[in-house]
């Protein structure tokens, strides 16, 4: 199969020793069916299924046969998980290699509920058919929003049931990502107490997504720092479109920035700082305004594994990676404020910036305003009318926003283009994704594909975007699940 499909695997993780990881196999499934096949994805991978049959795709994506080069593992790794450490690993995943491109890309082709592995704990190793799907829609519109992710190149059924509350149909989805390196890898690793372990892991990292920290002077410093710096941008991005991602433990947050695992995350319909959807997160704990903090505290974790890596002393090791953690706030609300000015289209800097901006999210959760849309509106009254619009409050704010746009002597086109690069016109909506799902599971791909249709085009008005728009206030005490 290796010619005809174009796999290129180069394993480097699996050359590393038998403390990063299991070498194990998928286990094999009763009757594999495809489901969803990404060909844009495939595309850009330089992977070609054409001329693959369905039946052969159905069991190479259920891990019942392994392509030629692949050598599949289960990674260990750690994680706090709602704040308290746990050992974990790929519990229900294999990552088969490594794939490489002409460009010299390298991606991870993972196996997501492909059975147990010796990191299963008391779990069946297994996924079911709804969750995975959701993983693919909600992976593949976060990609398309321009924000960095792990994509979804396959979903197929295993023809197994697995047992949960209820039967489910199980399935497993491959997933591509430019790694699987968690901060929890760097946590399973360093609380070993291994250095030479610590070193390895550091090298590798380092090696693989960020060589030019190899020249610096103190590289575990260093990485600190990059890191920090691409998980700011990446819940940056999260803030702008209105994306909570709910389980934001530590291992579930990539060394390389991606957003990763897909579970009980969601778009925020109706703007509120505290909106949460997982229906375990009982504090709050993950709500979209506490992500930023969220973050900060898991790189705080992760500051702590490179303690011993940052400098033999051990008190000034942890004065350079403090340092580095408390400038976290003042680059975080730095681009803040200007994702949340290109969201409004103010070009250049104005003192007053800061309060017109907290005006409106004030005024949106005051009279419950939908986030999305509210700057659609902005940018064009005329397509999205809706009466709370009209309101008196909002139309003031809007005049001394009109008033600030002009200040500066740019043009009103240019504040448009701006604000139309970076506000979303459709978002997956809830109950979008839940229709396409539950058409999903009695055979009808049809609305999924439709909406990966839109999903595709965010940023552009294309011509089913109205019926994608809407929230539905039934939605009020929607809810999500792990899908574990
Ligand atoms: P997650 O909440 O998806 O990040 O998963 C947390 C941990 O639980 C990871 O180590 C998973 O591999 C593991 N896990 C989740 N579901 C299962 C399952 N059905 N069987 C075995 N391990 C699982
Ligand atoms: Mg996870």
């Amino acid at each position: 199969m290796k010619n005809k499909i174009n796999w290129n695997f180069d394993n480097s993780y699996s050359r590393l020793s038998n403390v990063f990881k299991e070498n194990i196999e998928p286990v094999s499934v009763k009757n594999p069916e495809l489901v969803i096949l990404n060909e844009d994805l495939a595309k850009s991978l330089e992977l070609n299924f054409s001329n693959v049959s369905r039946n052969e795709l159905s069991s190479l994506f259920t891990g019942n046969s392994l392509p030629n080069g692949s050598n599949s593992i289960a990674q260990a790794y750690a994680g706090h998980q709602f704040g308290y450490f746990t050992m974990l690993g790929d519990g229900r995943a294999v990552l088969i290699g490594e794939h490489i491109t002409s460009k010299n890309k390298r991606y991870d082709i993972q196996f997501k509920g492909s059975g147990r592995t010796a990191f299963s704990r008391n779990g069946d190793g297994r996924a079911a058919l709804g969750p995975m799907l959701r993983e693919y829609i909600i992976s593949e519109a976060i990609n398309y929003l321009n924000i960095p992710s792990t994509r979804s190149l396959a979903v197929a059924k295993t023809g197994e049931n697995i047992i949960r509350e209820k039967l489910l149909k199980g399935a497993v989805l491959t997933r591509v990502a430019s790694s699987h390196i968690r901060v929890g890898t760097f946590q399973y690793i360093a609380a070993r107490e291994k250095i030479e372990d610590l070193n390895i892991l550091l090298s590798y990292v380092i090696d693989r997504h960020y060589p030019q920290i190899n020249n610096s002077k103190n590289k575990a410093l260093q990485l600190l720092k990059v890191v920090m710096n691409k998980q700011i941008n990446l819940v940056i991005d999260w803030m702008r479109v209105g994306f909570i991602h709910g389980v934001m433990n530590t291992d579930n947050m990539s060394i390389s920035g991606e957003t990763i695992d897909y579970g009980p995350c969601a778009f925020m319909d109706t703007y509120d700082p505290k909106t949460v959807f997982s229906s375990i997160d009982k504090t709050g704990r993950y709500a979209y305004c506490n992500q930023p903090a969220i973050i900060k505290w898991n790189l705080s974790r992760f500051a702590e594994c490179l303690i011993p890596i940052i400098h033999k002393d051990q008190n000034q090791a942890v004065l350079m990676a403090t340092e580095i953690i408390n400038s976290f706030d003042k680059i975080y609300e730095e681009k803040w404020l200007n994702m949340m000015r290109n969201k409004l289209g103010l070009i250049e800097k104005d003192e007053k910036d800061k309060s017109l901006i907290l005006d409106l999210l004030k005024w949106m959760h005051i009279n419950k305003a939908d986030y999305t849309n509210t700057f659609c509106n902005l940018m064009d009254e005329n397509n999205l009318k809706n009466k709370i619009y009209e309101n008196s409050d909002f139309l003031d704010w809007k005049k001394k926003w009109k008033l600030r746009l002009l200040k500066k002597n740019k043009s009103l086109n240019d504040c448009v283009k701006l604000m139309n690069s970076v506000n979303p016109l459709v978002i997956p909506r809830n109950h979008k994704v839940e229709e396409a799902i539950d058409a999903a599971e009695q055979n009808n791909l049809e609305p999924t594909y439709q909406l990966l249709e839109i999903l595709k085009k965010p940023y552009s008005f294309q011509k089913n975007t109205s019926i994608y728009q809407m929230p539905i206030i039934s939605n009020k005490n929607y809810q999500t699940f792990c899908g574990t």
